[in-house]
Formats: C-alpha cells, sequence, structure tokens
C-alpha cells in the first residue's frame, strides 16, 4: 500500500508529508504473535539534519521513519521503525524493517495455544522458566519449570476432577507434587508427572540424585507431559461435538 509519513521541518517550522510507495506493512504482531493483518494507523518521519547523524548507503542517504500499526487480532498498537531509501535514478525505494516495540519474544518449544489458554498459570511460570534458561540462568529455570508443572497437575485436577479427591487437598499447601501426579487419571501423564518432578527435584536442592540427567531431559519431558495434556483437550472438544444433540 502506498502510505502517508509526516515529518516536522524545523527549518520553516511546519509539518510536511512525505508519500512512501508500494510499502508492504509488517504482517506479523509483536503482542499475540499471530499472523495477520496490521492495520496502518500513523507514521511520524524522523528526519535529523545534522549531517554526521545521517546514515548512508551506497552513497544514497537512509531515512527512518516510524509508523504505528495496530493488530486486527489482538487490537494492540505496535511502534514499527523502518529504514527507507529513496532512489532518485528510478524513483523507487527500498524499504527494510529495523525493529519493532515491543520486540518479538522469540520463544522455542512455545506450547500450542489450546494450553496457554486453559492453563495460564502453568504458561507464565514456564515462559519465565525458558527466559531465565535463555538468559543462561539455568539454576532458576530448573526451580521455574518444576512450579510450572506444579501449577499444570494442579489446575489439571481441578479440571478434571476424579472421584475422591477434593478441592481441598489438591489446594492444600500440605499436599506434595509427588501426591498429585499419582492421581493423575493417565499412566503415561503420571510416569512424566514423577521424571518431571525427580529432575526438577535436583534442580532444587542441594544434592543431584540424577546426575546422567540433564535440563535438556526435564525440558523434552515437560514437552511430552504437554502435549499429553493437549490431545486430550482436543479429544474432548471431538467428544463434545459428536454428544451434541442433533439440529
Ligand atoms: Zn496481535
Amino acid at each position: 500500500m502506498n502510505i502517508n509519513v509526516e515529518t516536522y521541518d524545523f527549518t520553516n517550522q511546519k509539518i510536511v508529508s512525505e508519500f512512501v510507495k508500494d510499502f508492504d506493512l509488517p504482517t506479523k504482531c509483536p503482542h499475540c504473535n499471530q499472523t495477520g493483518i496490521q492495520q496502518f494507523v500513523n507514521g511520524v518521519l524522523i528526519e535529523d539534519n545534522s549531517k554526521e547523524k545521517n546514515l548512508f548507503f551506497y552513497g544514497q542517504l537512509v531515512k527512518s521513519f516510524s509508523i504505528v500499526t495496530c493488530c486486527l487480532s489482538c487490537k494492540n498498537y505496535s511502534t514499527n521503525i523502518i529504514n527507507y531509501q529513496n532512489d532518485s535514478r528510478n524513483d523507487s525505494y527500498y524499504i527494510s524493517l529495523e525493529s519493532t516495540f515491543p520486540p518479538f519474544e522469540e520463544i522455542e518449544n512455545d506450547p500450542p495455544q489450546n494450553i496457554k489458554d486453559e492453563y495460564p498459570n502453568f504458561y507464565n511460570i514456564w515462559k519465565e522458566a525458558t527466559e531465565a534458561k535463555n538468559s543462561g540462568l539455568h539454576n532458576l529455570a530448573g526451580m521455574g519449570y518444576r512450579k510450572s508443572i506444579e501449577f499444570l497437575t494442579t489446575d489439571y485436577l481441578l479440571k478434571n476432577p476424579i472421584e475422591g479427591v477434593t478441592e481441598d487437598w489438591i489446594t492444600s499447601p500440605k499436599t506434595t507434587l509427588i501426591q498429585k501426579i499419582n492421581k493423575l487419571d493417565k499412566p503415561r501423564l503420571v510416569t512424566l508427572g514423577k521424571a518431571i518432578a525427580y529432575l526438577g527435584n535436583d534442580e532444587t536442592h542441594y544434592t543431584r540424585i540424577h546426575e546422567d540427567y540433564s535440563m535438556d531431559d526435564l525440558i523434552s519431558f515437560i514437552d511430552l507431559f504437554i502435549s499429553e495434556i493437549e490431545s486430550d483437550l482436543k479429544f474432548t472438544k471431538a467428544e463434545k461435538l459428536i454428544k451434541r444433540p442433533k439440529k
């Protein structure tokens, strides 16, 4: 699309518009990480006439402008700093995205959306643990992952009531993580949950017991634990459809 960006001309003390042709708007939102339409809201040219601050690329002046976009998915606003260079020889532009505010978070193995929606407490702690791991803070990451599984297990038990297991027992501070894991209704979840708790305890306690397992094992067990719960969520959705009264 073509957009108008405005700049303040200090010499003549007025706002002037610059027309930028064939500009491709960003297509991904840094808030919700969804790909979709980012509506152009406004643009401002950041022009600095002091010579030493201007950028040159192959002898051509590179200007930068910032545009504000609104994500049509989550309705949040983002600012994008864009460099552009007007090639006067053939009236064309070279445009590149320099940065986005807020910045995109690079999250590896990000859990599926339905897990994030169903278990937000788990996701928030998991995300912090992953940030700690990516920053080299491995001790904090290990403790964080263990805590994230405690929340996931507890919320799972609350959402999937099991006979003889009361809400008071599930939420009691006296109930241990292992006790809760033992109540899970699927053998694979119990095995994985226990393995995560053992390795998580290693990350939390003074003496490491399972020397032959690493943080990578812990993370891959958590991934599996999540995908077990995710397939359950999908199955329940399918079941709901089958059981729905026919129209
Ligand atoms: Zn969005």
